[in-house]
């Protein structure tokens, strides 16, 4: 297939999705705030002063113990940001009011706190249960994702471990009376988990930084190494995400040490993240396929490909230090190498590779990329999955699962306080101008959206 013919398919398998996706809207009886919810992205999309106001008051929410602080919160921060302007209208409107009064802005917070509710599956597993097997029975698989402070003594590392223990367990329980489906638990490489657990390394030491990788790696070793045999025991998925740069090297160090030794050379199945916005993903991503070709186990290996969260830290980090950026700058560009790993991924995968890609993006024109370059190689397609967020990918889940295909939702778990900064950082990166979805928000030609980067 030539490079017009797969522009073409990517085309088609972009309209296939996106009318999925317009289907899923008509069904918005699943989730009924999100037409307001919509709105409310439209409105933090055009005003920054209106974004940094509402940032700040989903921050103090939490802390918040009665309506009255809550209501002094909102209207300080509103006041801030201009109450009378047009947007502030706009969210006043959007609580059923003419104006923001007390009781308007009581609402608005509850609705903050639902909003929160969405992107948080549970407070743990046992409370996600229900969502969790919900999603199971509309043919979406899922990864838990455990939310929580940060990590600043042992105690709290030992905690951590704790808590992936307990969820490693419920999940295994729960998930065994689920209903068989094919597509979500096998694939030409083996059978694929029920439960699957994303951790994060630096969430099992304070010490994860770059100047003490000695002392981090022997603090996090033990707890990881358990997580392992335990997930090797239950037969089920580790996955490994990524942070901020400082700490890629020490964490993909530690895991692929890890995964070598002799007790796991048959199980269990694990991943890791690579994020495509940094200049050098392309150099990661070799050495993660060279490593895996030296070290061969019976357990397929799941790169999940991501573009990167931590894109604003990483830029501002590098400026105050007066280094290059070590992320695109350029939307395009990112994109356009997004595209290239994709392609590098599922070829490895067709020349025969224990390798399970994971294509992990809201943004159309990167899956449908992948289905059209997956198909054109000629790959069954359960040998692709794509994941997406909870909240912010239930649509997207939705078209993909409708499309045929394997879809995974990452779904965090934890309390509202530790929730809000996961929160935060979802709607700051996307009501970003630079955002798929806030372009989709504020209704941007699809045809436009699916243009090669
Ligand atoms: C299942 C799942 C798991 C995830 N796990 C991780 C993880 O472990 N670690 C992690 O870091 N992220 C993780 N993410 C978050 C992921 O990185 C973000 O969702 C993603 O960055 C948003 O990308 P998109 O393809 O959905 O949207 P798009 O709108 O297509 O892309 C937005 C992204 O582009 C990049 N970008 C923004 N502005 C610019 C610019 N000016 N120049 C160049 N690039 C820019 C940023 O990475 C931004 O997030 C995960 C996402 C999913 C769906």
């Amino acid at each position: 297939m030539d490079d017009a013919q797969l522009e073409e398919r990517v085309h088609e398998c972009g309209q296939r999705l996106a009318a999925g996706l317009a289907g899923a809207d008509t069904g918005g009886l699943r989730h009924p705030l999100a037409a307001g919810e919509r709105r409310m992205m439209r409105s933090l999309i055009g005003d920054p002063r209106l974004r940094a106001a509402l940032f700040r008051f989903v921050d103090v929410r939490p802390a918040c113990h009665s309506r009255t602080e809550l209501v002094r919160h909102l209207s300080e921060f509103l006041e801030e940001a201009g109450a009378g302007s047009g947007n502030a209208r706009r969210l006043a409107r959007l609580t059923g009011r003419r104006e923001l009064t007390l009781p308007t802005a009581g609402a608005a917070g509850l609705g903050v706190a639902s909003m929160a509710h969405r992107f948080i599956a549970g407070e743990d597993a046992q409370a996600a249960a229900p969502e969790l097997s919900s999603l199971w029975e509309q043919g979406r698989c899922v990864t838990l994702d455990l939310l929580g402070e940060a990590t600043l003594t042992e105690s709290e590392g030992e905690r951590y471990a704790q808590r992936c223990t307990q969820t490693l367990r419920a999940l295994a329980q729960m998930s065994a009376g689920w209903a068989p489906n094919q597509l979500l638990e096998h694939d030409g490489l083996g059978p694929l988990p029920r439960a699957n657990l994303s951790v994060k390394v630096s969430a099992l030491t304070p010490h994860l930084r770059a100047n003490a990788p000695e002392r981090a790696l022997s603090a996090a070793r033990d707890r990881l190494l358990e997580l392992l045999r335990l997930a090797r025991e239950l037969d089920a998925h580790l996955h490994v995400d990524m942070e901020s740069l400082d700490t890629r090297e020490s964490i993909t160090e530690l895991f692929l040490e890890l995964l070598a030794l002799d007790e796991f050379a048959d199980g269990p199945p694990a991943g890791i993240v690579l994020q495509g916005y940094l200049t050098d993903s392309e150099e990661q991503l070799e050495r993660l396929l060279g490593w895996l070709e030296q070290h061969p186990r019976g357990a397929p290996f799941t790169i999940r490909l991501v573009k990167g969260a931590y894109w604003d830290h990483e830029v501002v980090l590098a400026a105050q230090h007066g280094w290059r950026a070590p992320v695109f700058t350029d939307r395009r560009s990112c994109d356009r190498h997004y595209e290239h790993l994709t392609r590098r991924l599922l070829d490895a995968r067709a020349g025969g590779m224990a390798l399970r890609p994971a294509i992990a993006s809201h943004n159309l024109r990167s899956l449908a990329h992948a289905i059209a370059y997956s198909d054109a190689l000629g790959l069954a397609p359960d040998a692709l999955e794509l994941q997406v967020l909870r909240g912010l990918g239930d649509d997207t889940a939705a078209a993909i699962a409708t499309y045929g295909r394997r879809v995974r939702v990452y779904c965090p778990v934890g309390d509202l306080v530790a929730g809000m900064a996961y929160l935060v950082r979802r709607l700051l990166e996307n009501t970003s101008n630079d955002s798929f979805l806030a372009a989709q928000t504020t209704g941007a030609d699809i045809n436009l959206l699916l243009e090669r980067p």
